[in-house]
Formats: C-alpha cells, sequence, structure tokens
C-alpha cells in the first residue's frame, strides 16, 4: 500500500534525525511490501524565516493536506527567530487546523537505557500518555479586570465541551482496550477544580460503560506524579487534559532516561486530517552540527506512525529492531553519547535499519 508522507526537517539536529528515520523506515516498508512516497519541504525553520519573514508559506495548509502523515523533526532557532513566533507559525498552525486533539507519548524504559529512578528496568515501565490537545485549560477566555487598582483580578477559564472531552476519552480508551493489560487511569482534580474536573470524571464513567473490558481508576494530578516516580509499573495508558497531560508527557519521558528516544504524536484519530509526528527533543542548538544527534526519537516516531497508517506488525518490527540495537549496549552498537557511546547520528541509523533488516 502507498501513503504520501510530508517530511519537515526544520532546524538544527532535526536535520539530521530526519534520515536516519527515513533510512530506517525505508528498510521497514522494504521488509513488509510497503511503499511511503516521502517529500520534503524546508518551511517552518528559521532558514525558511530569514527568507520569507514567515515560518509557513500562503498555501501550506493545501498542500500539507494531500499527504497521509506529517513526519516532523524540530523546529526552533532562537538566535534567528524567537521561539515562540517559530512555534505559533508552524507546528500550533499544524495541531490546530489539522484538528490534532490527542497527543501521544510511549513511555517504555528500553533495554539498556538507565532510568533516573533507582532500580527500574525494562518492562517496569511502559504505559502511554494520552493528552487532550485543544481545549481544556489552556483556552483564551478571560482577562483582567480593575486593572492598575488594588482590586486588580485575572480570570482564565476552562473550556471543556462534551464533544471534545469525548473524542479523547474514547481514543484512550480504544488504545487501553487493545494492549494487553487492558488498564486505564484518568488524570483528575475533582476534589480542588470542583466545576470542570467533576465533569471530566463523570464523561469518562460515562465513556468506561462502552468499554467493559477496561478496567479504569482516576488520580488526583498531584498524586499521579507521584506515582509515576513511585510505581510507574502501574501504569498501561494514562488519560489527561491539556494542563495535565502537558505536564505528565514530560514526566513520563523524562522517567525513562534520556530525552534523546522520546517519541510523541498529534493525532487526528479519524484520519480526516494529516496527523504529525515529531521527537519529544527539540533542535537542540547546543550540539546541532557535529553528526551525535541520537535519532531513536525520531525513529521510533516513525514506528507510531506506520501503526497510525494501519501497519501495526511492521510498527512493532521497526520498534523491536531498535530495542535490538539498544540491547547491545555502547561497546556492541554505535550508540551515540547520551547513551554513553561514541557513535554518529548516521552510523546508530544505519545498525538499526541494518537490523530492521535482518530481525
Ligand atoms: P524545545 O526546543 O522543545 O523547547 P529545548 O530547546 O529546551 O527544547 P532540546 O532542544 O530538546 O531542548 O535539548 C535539550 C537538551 O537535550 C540539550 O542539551 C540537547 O543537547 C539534548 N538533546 C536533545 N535531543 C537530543 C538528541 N536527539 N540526542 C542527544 N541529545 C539531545
Ligand atoms: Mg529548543
Amino acid at each position: 500500500m502507498n501513503h504520501r508522507i510530508a517530511v519537515i526537517p526544520g532546524d538544527g539536529i532535526g536535520k539530521e534525525v530526519v534520515p536516519a528515520g527515513i533510512e530506517a523506515l525505508e528498510a521497514t516498508t522494504g521488509r513488509f511490501g510497503l511503499r511511503l512516497e516521502f517529500t520534503d519541504f524546508g518551511f517552518a525553520s528559521a532558514e525558511y524565516w530569514q527568507r520569507h519573514q514567515r515560518m509557513l508559506p500562503a498555501d501550506w495548509e493545501e498542500t500539507l493536506r494531500a499527504f497521509d502523515a506529517i513526519y516532523f523533526g524540530a523546529v526552533g532557532w532562537p538566535t534567528v527567530v524567537p521561539d515562540h513566533i517559530s512555534l505559533w507559525g508552524s507546528l500550533l498552525q499544524f495541531r490546530r487546523t489539522f484538528d490534532q486533539f490527542v497527543n501521544l507519548r510511549p513511555c517504555r524504559l528500553m533495554p539498556g537505557v538507565r532510568s533516573p529512578l533507582a532500580d527500574r528496568e525494562p518492562g517496569d515501565i511502559d504505559f502511554l500518555v494520552v493528552r487532550e490537545n485543544t481545549e481544556g485549560e489552556y483556552s483564551s477566555v478571560g482577562g483582567r479586570i480593575f486593572e492598575g487598582t488594588d482590586r486588580e483580578t485575572v480570570l482564565q477559564e476552562t473550556v471543556m465541551t462534551r464533544i471534545g472531552v469525548d473524542r479523547v476519552l474514547r481514543f484512550a480508551f480504544e488504545q487501553a482496550q487493545n494492549r494487553p493489560r487492558q488498564h486505564l487511569t484518568s488524570a483528575t482534580k475533582s476534589n480542588g477544580i470542583a466545576i470542570s474536573m467533576p465533569y471530566w470524571d463523570e464523561r469518562v464513567a460515562a465513556m468506561s460503560e462502552r468499554f467493559p473490558r477496561v478496567r479504569v481508576d482516576k488520580f488526583h494530578i498531584d498524586a499521579l506524579a507521584a506515582q509515576f516516580v513511585l510505581h510507574p509499573e502501574w501504569f498501561d495508558v494514562v488519560v489527561a487534559s491539556n494542563l495535565f497531560g502537558d505536564i505528565l508527557s514530560d514526566l513520563g519521558p523524562a522517567c525513562t532516561g534520556t530525552l534523546g528516544i522520546a517519541p510523541s504524536a498529534n493525532v487526528n484519530p479519524d484520519r480526516h486530517h494529516p496527523s504529525l509526528f515529531e521527537p519529544v527533543h527539540g533542535s537542540a542548538p547546543d550540539i546541532a552540527g557535529q553528526g551525535i544527534a541520537n535519532p531513536i526519537g525520531q525513529i521510533w516516531c516513525g514506528s507510531m506512525m506506520l501503526d497510525h497508517l494501519g501497519h501495526s506488525e511492521a510498527a512493532a518490527h521497526l520498534l523491536g529492531a531498535v530495542e535490538d540495537v539498544l540491547a547491545l549496549g555502547p561497546k556492541e552498537a554505535p550508540l551515540t553519547p547520551d547513551l554513553h557511546g561514541t557513535g554518529t547520528t548516521a552510523e546508530l541509523g544505519h545498525a538499526i535499519a541494518e537490523r530492521v533488516r535482518e530481525r
């Protein structure tokens, strides 16, 4: 089957890890008789900004809409364009226009990677954070009143719609239903946030009736953050509102070791619009240009993209190859410096592609 993929390497190490990701994807599609057709775009980068004083061309929406998915590196080069402009001018436009209402972050402790949590082994940490990506606490409803007086007051409203809450919950329940443990944890704070979070809880309870096989529990966000660190093995799929999900989706990957291997996806599950797959890390100006960035976050994103496109077997094969190479350790495999090796981005990319072909 053919899929058209828009490739946006962006800035800094994005331009270095994306080729390694494509190499691994091509090795995988070769084995599974799939075809991905990649088209490269230079926009959403500091270079594009320098030439055009904007991040995207006027017709970006029609251009990208023609693709099945967007394979994204990293955007941001603060010495040329301030981060809020590069981010708002590119990624956040994609997220909103293409209604990517789920942000997905798999958190798995890989073999050979040291967790900052003591005595944790692969298998102990393997959960998925599902973050609501379009509404909730990050609304622009609110403002300041009595400004400059001693009654100065600031309000910012949380907006939850039934459609918005239910669609992310449905997605999370489906994910949980398709995983072996069939367990869903909901992040809440209905003891303190007395209007919006009880509504969230109510919708979780309603949705759970449609997924009788999924075991559901809920934690207040403060306790949940503590349990991520103390008992990461308790979690399978974790669903959270925009703000809570934002926090958990940084805390989760942090528990699994290096930023260099963590993937993420901004998903439009109905596939009415293209979804976007990007590593958790940014453009990393401090190591850009040296060829030593870890490409695994980008490669893992490729596995998520295959899964999203309906090729779960190919996706699992690719991720398995990553695990195999990591398990060899820095003496046997060209792991990058963040994994205590001396390998380069390209060498690690080749090793993974090779492993994909031979396993
Ligand atoms: P963002 O652009 O998302 O705001 P940031 O600029 O704060 O993120 P990153 O660019 O992700 O941060 O880099 C944070 C640190 O992690 C840097 O020291 C960087 O070198 C390191 N790092 C990030 N990605 C990788 C990678 N793929 N391989 C090795 N080190 C990485
Ligand atoms: Mg950055």
